[in-house]
């Protein structure tokens, strides 16, 4: 199911999307504006241990319609709430095309912010805000 930036999805946890990347998903929404692009597509924001959970035993067991790529153990995703009851990814459902344009903008925007489509495993779909443990562990390498 897919729907606009200005509603959520029925099937995610609506609440927590932290400020910061409500911001983000704000200045993606200029920035297409501004580049005669389509408007993003929301398709998923927090989503509770539960669902992470079965969405990664779906993608384990084959199940694989609608996720582009493996999801994150529950304790690792940053789509499940952390201790200050927020999450800090989402994930668009645009075209490659226009997340091709609109990801590596983002990036150098916010620098904090980290779009899949440069991960290894590609997932183009998905950002999220960076943590300081992790920049910090970049940093070691
Ligand atoms: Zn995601």
């Amino acid at each position: 199911m897919t729907t606009t930036i200005s509603c959520f999805a029925t099937n995610v946890y609506q609440t927590g999307l932290s400020t910061d990347m409500q911001e983000v998903l704000e200045w993606i929404k200029q920035k297409a504006q501004y580049l005669g692009m389509g408007q993003p597509i929301l398709l998923s924001t927090c989503r509770t241990y539960e669902h992470q959970k079965n969405l990664q035993e779906r993608w384990d067991n084959g199940e694989r319609s609608g996720i582009r790529s493996r999801p994150a153990n529950p304790e690792d995703s940053l789509h499940v709430a952390g201790d200050d009851g927020k999450c800090r990814a989402f994930d668009l459902g645009n075209s490659d095309d226009w997340l091709g344009v609109i990801g590596p903008r983002v990036v150098g925007e916010f620098p904090t912010v980290e779009w899949g489509g440069n991960y290894i495993n590609r997932d183009p779909n998905h950002f999220e805000k960076n943590t300081l443990v992790r920049i910090f562990s970049i940093n070691l390498i």
